[in-house]
């Protein structure tokens, strides 16, 4: 009798947890949009145009809601949900007295899905929008377009046009696999512009393709040799330190920093500049103590079943009350998975908000990452369906940080913090195994091969490279040839 009854609800149960699960999955902004198309398609949907605590349903006149916001006076972190306002963070905390207006510049995601949106076709529009929320803090796609594809259930053809047009928008190379990529798209484009000589444009496109790693580290002589041997290109000495200088001068190895490196916001931070989907500050009222965590609801209105339409189907009879009935159940779905969505939003941030709290208020160097499981295991949920809630969010911090909620996941983070900083404070070069001897010593056991990795992720040159620029920086060696092997191999600062 248990199975039988299973069985009935098994239809309705899997259509709720399908659609609570792609509902999470979804950034608040983008789940906006879902559901104003789902408006659109139900007229048993009905948006009411109220303020409303969709934490806890009261009507508010002002945010927070004072109930579901209220500070617990012990110091613990209050999290909150809080309906999204058109035009998203500014328009909340647009009082008298909050943020400057100048302090979010417009989001690279935003700059170049305004230059190609025109292009695209319906279809490609959610690509597009996968697309640049994976670029790293670099500008750079790490997921290959044949995944993407698979992901999204488009053609490989689809995804390949979308990510050409990201890559060939202002600033160029963005959506490229690295740096190598990125410049060789550049040095596209800037052919279409450039009156450089082609001779300049051929030499510099071999450098980059076919010579890069000899670039980096400077060994001009053996590259002038093998252009000779492999292209019958006889170059005057000096050629290969002038097209270095030309690729210098007009192309940047990192494109998004380029672009995006000033702003208030860290340029690491690059690919989470959206609308944040969680806020956190700091509660003034508790003296700076305690943390303030809004977590954004998809919108600002209130959802809810078209009451006169219920009443009216109720009265309905054959064919138009089976319709409307299903119109009904379909839009109390949405209301109810919604409600789900927000709610798990709300208990994932909660516990994060406690066990992240050096991290939220210190630096890359005070994460102590979670991992998925333990959060799914705390909160008694599915670790894909934590997966689901981290994915695609970001995170306004106290300090104007937006970082990505996966960022709290991030295993290597720290460690990578203490190579950075290990690598700013050496003296003498620190070879890798020197640098996993001393993480070592701070109790972190990371193999050499993985500083290794974590050092190119970095962006730091071997040991052996810094010693050398080190020694031509004394020597003060041809200036444009240390900056060049610093721009190709290191992002800035
Ligand atoms: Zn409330």
């Amino acid at each position: 009798m248990f199975a039988a009854h299973i069985q009935d609800n098994r239809p309705q149960a899997t259509a709720h947890l399908a659609k609570t699960m792609s509902y999470l999955q979804l950034p608040a902004t983008e789940l906006e949009a879902a559901l104003m198309a789902e408006l659109d398609r139900n007229p048993a949907l009905e948006l009411v145009d109220e303020l409303r605590c969709p934490g806890c349903g009261k009507r508010l006149r002002r945010l927070p809601c004072p109930t579901c916001a209220a500070p617990t006076g012990d110091g613990a972190p209050v999290v909150f949900l809080s309906p999204r306002q058109p035009g998203g963070l500014h328009e909340i905390e647009g009082g008298e007295d909050d943020l400057p207006e100048t302090s979010v510049p417009e989001r690279l995601d935003e700059h170049i899905l305004r230059q190609i949106g025109p292009a695209l076709a319906r279809e490609e529009r959610p690509v597009a929008a996968h697309i640049l929320a994976q670029l790293d803090e670099n500008g750079f796609l790490t997921e290959a377009p044949a995944e993407i594809a698979r992901y999204k259930h488009v053609a490989l053809s689809l995804v390949q046009r979308v990510l050409d047009l990201v890559q060939h928008a202002d600033p160029p190379g963005v959506g490229a696999a690295g740096p190598q990529a990125s410049l060789l798209i550049q040095l596209d484009c800037l052919s279409e512009t450039s009156s450089a000589p082609p001779a300049m444009m051929h030499l510099a496109r071999l450098l980059i393709q076919e010579h890069f790693a000899a670039l980096g580290k400077m060994e001009y002589e053996r590259v002038a040799r093998r252009l000779r041997a492999e292209h019958g290109l006889h170059l005057m000495p000096g050629t290969i330190e002038t097209a270095v200088q030309f690729i210098h001068r007009n192309l940047t190895p990192y494109p998004a920093r380029a672009h995006w490196g000033d702003g208030k916001l860290p340029a690491a931070d690059t690919a989470a500049l959206r609308n944040p989907d969680v806020n956190i500050t700091t509660l003034a009222s508790d003296g700076g103590s305690a943390l303030s965590v809004e977590v954004f609801a998809p919108l600002s209105g209130w959802l809810r079943v078209n009451p006169e339409l219920k009443a009216a189907a109720a009265n309905c009879s054959g064919e138009d009350r089976e319709r409307w009935g299903q119109a009904i159940a379909n839009a109390a779905l949405v209301t109810k998975c919604l409600q789900q969505r927000n709610h798990t939003m709300r208990r994932l941030m909660q516990i994060i908000a406690e066990g992240q709290r050096d991290f939220i208020l210190g630096g890359d160097g005070d994460l102590r990452p979670s991992t998925r499981v333990q959060i799914a295991q705390a909160l008694g949920l599915h670790e894909s369906t934590i997966s689901r809630a981290v994915a695609g969010k970001s995170v306004a911090l106290p300090d104007g940080r937006i970082v990505p909620l996966a960022k709290f996941f991030d295993r290597s983070l720290a460690v990578r913090d203490r190579v950075r900083q290990l690598v700013e404070a050496e003296t003498d070069p620190l070879a890798d195994d020197e640098i996993a001897a001393a993480l070592a010593k701070e109790g972190l056991q990371v193999a050499r091969r993985t500083v290794a990795k974590y050092r190119k992720m970095l962006g730091i040159l071997p040991a052996s490279v810094r010693g050398r620029q080190a020694r031509t920086h004394l020597a003060t060696r041809p200036h444009n040839a240390r900056l060049t092997a610093v721009a190709l191999a290191t992002p800035p600062a």
